[in-house]
């Protein structure tokens, strides 16, 4: 089945597309600067061949349609026909506390969407535009709705709720919600088969360290705790974001006559690794090489991030009653063997021991401790567009499933029968008329 994958910000609409049979990913890319100077398109083949154009496109709708007419260009295209297309999956940021797994596309599902938009103000709206320019370019084609929020949706109370009068929670949905989740999600699953064992039994703490960094303790799949709160300022030391502060020292900021705004700012985007290292770059590999000529401000801001990061694991790892693997995946968790071993080098306590060789050799999913370690650290790279797409085909074929004519998950009983694999056209007019 052919699934589209989109993930639609503020500016730019990134898109994937997936044969989910075998787990094929056939082209990707983006339009970035939609509606600014220079908008611009990258489009990749699954051959490596690589597209790079100036975009002439002043919103989502443009950027939707070019990509469409690249997936179906002679030269570069993928596919014979749009209508070759049976689902599109689309990551939204916040559900709430409503969405607790994905959601096919309705009114009542853009209502929730729109709903939650006063908690992610920067993310939902523009999700929902990225859901609206694929109504109106693939009428008929089933949307489903993945949310960041999901899987950490299992959290107990005490968990989730702050210290505050429970009348916020109940009138304005104070809570801690979590993000990354789809991530947590994968790289959980992932670990499971590549330690051999069912996810039911495994007590896993996954660390997702990209740009945003969040951790999560996951006891048999379901989340126990995560450090992203309300919104994904809270936690874990980031590229520009603080993560946990006393919120006694905003206070402060904002009696010394900071508007709610300079704060907002100075927290998200001036913060973290950027602010305490002040190298002008939140880049980790900068921050590394910086500290690494022996600067004091971004040796300081790695420490942070370390300390930070492993008080968090110890942390999770009593939420656990003991966790069996740490998770490193993102941008850092994959590729820095540096921050790996910074961490890990802190976790003996718990039986987390480095294999320094496994550590510098990683290409892929491995397992970086040694043998006699009873926590063993893994680095299992994350892929959230592969995860909403086979979350997009499951949500279809349990529709499918439970419809009074269908004996099995995608497949239709008539006259002759088909599957969806071979026929997803025709999967994708029963799925778009049937409800
Ligand atoms: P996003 O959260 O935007 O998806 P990524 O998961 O791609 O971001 O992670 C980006 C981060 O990964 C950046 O801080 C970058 O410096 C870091 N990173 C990528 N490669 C390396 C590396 N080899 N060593 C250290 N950090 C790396």
């Amino acid at each position: 089945m052919k699934v589209l994958v989109i993930n639609a910000g503020s500016s730019s609409l990134k898109f994937t597309l997936y044969e989910t049979h075998g787990e094929a990913m056939l082209a990707h890319g983006l339009v970035e600067r939609i509606g600014q100077a220079k908008p611009e398109l990258r489009y990749e083949v699954s051959d490596g061949r690589v597209l790079r154009s100036e975009a002439s496109v002043g919103n989502h709708n443009d950027a939707l349609g070019l990509i469409c007419g690249k997936l179906v260009d002679p030269q570069w295209g993928v596919l014979q026909a749009l209508s070759e297309v049976a689902a599109i999956g689309h990551r939204v940021v916040h559900g709430g506390e409503k969405f607790t797994a994905p959601a096919r596309i309705n009114d009542e599902v853009k209502k929730g969407i729109r709903q939650y938009a006063d908690l992610a103000p920067l993310h939902n709206p523009p999700n929902l535009g990225g859901i609206e320019a694929c109504e109106r370019v693939f009428p008929g084609v089933p949307n489903v709705a993945v949310f960041d929020t999901a899987f950490h949706q299992t959290m107990p109370p005490a968990s989730y709720l702050f210290a505050i009068p429970y009348e916020l929670y109940e009138k304005y949905g104070l809570r801690k919600y979590g993000f990354h989740g789809t991530s947590h999600k994968f790289v959980s699953q992932a670990t499971a088969r590549f330690l051999g064992r069912s996810l039911e039994e495994l007590r896993l703490v996954t660390c997702h360290l990209g740009n945003g960094c969040s951790i999560a303790a996951v006891k048999g799949g379901q989340v126990l705790d995560t450090s992203m709160g309300m919104t994904p300022l809270m936690g874990l030391v980031m590229g520009t974001r603080c993560g946990d502060i006393d919120p006694g020292a905003v206070l402060y900021l904002v009696k010394q006559g900071m508007s709610a705004d300079q704060v907002d700012t100075l927290l998200n985007r001036q913060s973290g690794l950027l602010g305490v290292a002040s190298i002008g770059s939140s880049d980790m590999r900068d921050i590394i090489a910086a500290a690494e000529q022996g600067q004091e401000k971004p040796r300081r801001a790695l420490d942070m991030f370390v300390h930070r990061l492993a008080s968090y694991i110890g942390s999770y790892h009593v939420v656990l009653g003991g966790a069996d693997a740490v998770v490193f995946t993102g941008g850092i968790g994959e590729n820095s063997a540096v921050i790996r071993e910074l961490v890990v080098s802190r976790l003996g306590v718990l039986g987390c021991h480095l294999d320094r060789d496994a550590n510098a050799r990683v290409r892929g999913a491995a397992v970086i401790t040694t043998p006699e370690s009873s926590l063993k650290a893994v680095v299992m790279p994350t892929n959230e567009e592969l995860m909403i797409a086979q979350e997009t085909e499951q949500l279809l074929a349990e529709v499918i499933a439970k419809r009074p004519f269908c004996g099995n998950p995608g497949v239709r009983r008539q006259n002759s029968e088909w599957d969806s694999s071979t026929n997803p056209a025709c999967l994708s007019i029963i799925l778009a008329t049937d409800f």
